[in-house]
């Protein structure tokens, strides 16, 4: 057995990147490592079960860290499978995997482009120990050897050494001599916290030996100096190995699944929905989701904030931030994902680790949206809960989503001009209590209830009986668009273009007294063209108000106020939108106003009705007044002037 040998081209090009770009996540070489050592033993208990000689003395299943801090060491061992002198060449020494090759392509091109999560998320194998150690020994003797072993050892610099080694017991020790700048994985509370971050639930103990040393300051009553402390040493083990996703349905109990939610979510109520199910076939997946009660703020720990699900592999986490795999309008859901089609580590195929990702998406979505879909129906009280919670998020997948945007349709609710406050109507139901002459599914975007429901361009709806929907998320303004028609209805906004909602024959029988009107109006529309000037883009008459005396709108194509607003939140500059200004032909105020126009001696008053009517109409809007100032020395001088 030749002592120093060179690493193949490959390999040290795998470790200069590993040890160079992967910085910012050094921490994730335990969880490589601690990952090998439960593989290790997963085969050496599957060889075993063929043959059960393989089993002397090897006793229970068990890793074990091991610091040393003197020689700066931290040694992970396992009483797995270990490896002959050939399997240590062909493991360590070279990467066998046509994807890993592609990826370092990858890697190399693109590094600064590659997000370290990425690289993290898929595990870099036995080489991340480098990234914290300036040496890296393995001893490692195979199973159902009596004596032996080989040890390998290498400073990451394209060489390593190979030599017989008398190991006392078969399985693998890692023993990594930590850079200066990695001392801190001597401590145990580093452990500690790394195992339970990213080990917690692998499925054998890992161990530790703690040491405590305890002074003993008093005796009767006195105090004494200068004893040694009392030193014990007890074995430990730091996860919890309780992968309660993994266990069928029955045989978890509703405190368990509690209890689980509130370790993933930091949240400190009951879950609202518990989905737990697995999936076998074209991939297989263990899967238990949370809907929490309510959006999880996490005011006092803001790194909690854009966690999601978290994404496990044989019960090693991998990420909680993963896009493949829960997409963002179902960012609420909390809980845990295991795959076992997933590659933990670099040198298995790239490609189909992406493929296999997507695939469990849709599974997951195509669950989420089946529950929900449930609720609805059978508990709806229940699903206005959920919605009043996470609705304003779920429907951004009908943007996002085209192939669930269907779904995600039925799913919506809104308030109407036809629901109590607080309760909501979904699309569905909408178009069941349409009445016969209408043709359109009619909305309002406003910034809440009230704006809604006080909007005089709802007059006409009201009193035709036609159903008006509240849209009061500002999501709305953008959802609408990409749904446009509902079960072949087209949506409506009210509050833009040209809106008639008489039939036919109402249209013939009001037409004569809509032209008389329009021609007595003539000269007051032109008269307030005149006053407002480019404020607004048209003045004319309205179809859609009963009682107030005007109103904007929008043409089809223009912007809302609302979404204006929205606009301008998002920092957006934008032109001031030009509206149309309607006029109830009808009302008291205007036909007094007609009288007016003509009358030389009231021009000024009527020019100042003019831009109060206007100022009027921007208020019930929401759009805020040009010249408020202006506004309020004109509404004065009304007051001021009143006769009675
Ligand atoms: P991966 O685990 O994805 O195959 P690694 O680079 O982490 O990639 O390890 C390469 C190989 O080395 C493993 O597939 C395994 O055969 C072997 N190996 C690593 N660690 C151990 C261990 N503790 N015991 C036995 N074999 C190991």
């Amino acid at each position: 057995m030749s002592e120093t040998r060179q690493f193949k081209a490959e390999v040290q090009k795998l470790l200069d990147l590993v040890i160079n770009s992967l910085y910012s996540n050094k921490e994730i070489f335990l969880r490589e490592l601690l990952s090998n050592a439960s593989d290790a033993i997963d085969r050496a208990r599957f060889e075993s079960v063929k043959d059960s000689s393989l089993l002397e003395g090897v006793g229970d299943w068990k890793i074990k860290l091991t610091v040393d801090e003197d020689a700066r060491t931290l040694t992970i061992s396992d009483n797995g499978i270990g490896m002959s002198a050939e399997e240590v060449e062909s493991n360590i020494g070279t990467i066998a995997s046509s994807g890993t090759k592609a990826f370092l392509e990858h890697l190399s091109e693109n590094k600064e482009s590659l997000p370290p999560e990425l690289i993290g998320q898929f595990g870099v194998g036995f080489y991340s120990s480098f990234m914290v150690a300036d040496e890296v020994t393995v001893l490692t003797r195979r199973i159902g050897t009596k004596s032996g072993g080989v040890k390998w050892q290498s400073r990451g610099d394209g060489y390593y050494t190979l030599v017989p080694f008398d190991k006392p017991g078969t399985g693998t020790d890692v023993i990594l001599h930590l850079k200066e700048d990695a001392e801190q994985y001597l401590e145990e509370w580093q452990l500690r916290k790394l195992v339970k971050k990213y080990s917690d639930f692998v499925e054998h103990p890992i161990c530790m030996d703690i040491r405590r040393e305890e002074y003993e300051r008093y005796e009767e009553g006195k105090r004494i100096e200068g004893k040694e402390p009392k030193v014990t040493i007890t074995e430990e083990t730091l996860n919890s190995q309780k992968a309660i996703w993994q266990r069928k349905k029955d045989e978890v109990k509703e405190e368990e699944y509690a209890e689980f939610y509130r370790h993933v979510s930091h949240d400190f109520q009951e879950p609202f929905e518990t989905i737990h199910w697995s999936v076998e076939g074209q991939v297989e997946f263990k899967a238990l989701l949370y809907i929490p009660k309510k959006p999880l703020y996490d005011m006092f720990m803001p790194e909690q904030r854009d966690k999601g699900v978290q994404l496990y592999v044989h019960r090693v986490f991998i990420t909680d931030k993963c896009e493949e795999l829960v997409p963002p309008y179902l960012h609420f859901l909390r809980g845990v994902v295991d795959s076992s089609d997933l590659p933990l580590n670099v040198s298995r195929e790239m490609l189909q680790e992406a493929k296999a990702l997507r695939i469990i998406q849709k599974n997951l979505v195509k669950k989420v949206l089946d529950i929900l879909s449930d609720m609805q129906e059978k508990a709806p009280e229940r699903y206005q809960e959920f919605w009043t919670n996470f609705g304003a998020t779920l429907k951004t997948g009908i943007h996002l989503d085209p192939t669930n945007s269907e779904r995600i349709q039925k799913l919506m609710l809104f308030e109407s001009t036809m629901t109590e406050e607080g309760k909501r109507t979904t699309l569905e139901d909408y178009v069941k209590r349409m009445p016969e002459s209408q043709k359109e599914i009619y909305f309002i975007t406003a910034e809440n209830r009230a704006a809604a429901a006080n909007a005089p361009q709802l007059e006409a709806f009201k009193s035709k009986g036609y159903e008006v929907l509240y849209m009061t998320d500002p999501v709305d303004e953008w959802i609408v668009q990409d749904i446009g028609k509902f079960e072949d209805k087209p949506l409506q906004s009210i509050i833009k273009g040209d809106i008639d909602l008489d039939t036919e024959e109402e249209k013939a029988e009001k037409g004569e007294k809509w032209k008389a009107l329009e021609a007595d109006n003539k000269d007051l529309l032109e008269k307030v063209r005149e006053v407002l000037g480019d404020k607004v883009k048209e003045v004319r008459l309205s179809k859609r108000l009963t009682e107030s005396a005007c109103c904007l709108v929008n043409d089809e194509f223009g912007m809302t106020a609302n979404m204006e607003k929205l606009m301008k939140a998002m920092n957006q500059d934008l032109p001031a939108a030009k509206r149309i200004f309607e006029l109830n032909g009808e009302h008291p105020l205007i036909v007094s106003m007609r009288g007016m126009v003509g009358d030389k001696s009231k021009a000024d008053t009527l020019a100042d009705y003019i831009e109060l009517l206007y100022g009027q109409a921007c208020l019930t809007a929401q759009i805020p007044l040009d010249d408020p100032l202006s506004f309020s020395k004109k509404l004065s001088a009304l007051m001021v002037d009143r006769k009675d």
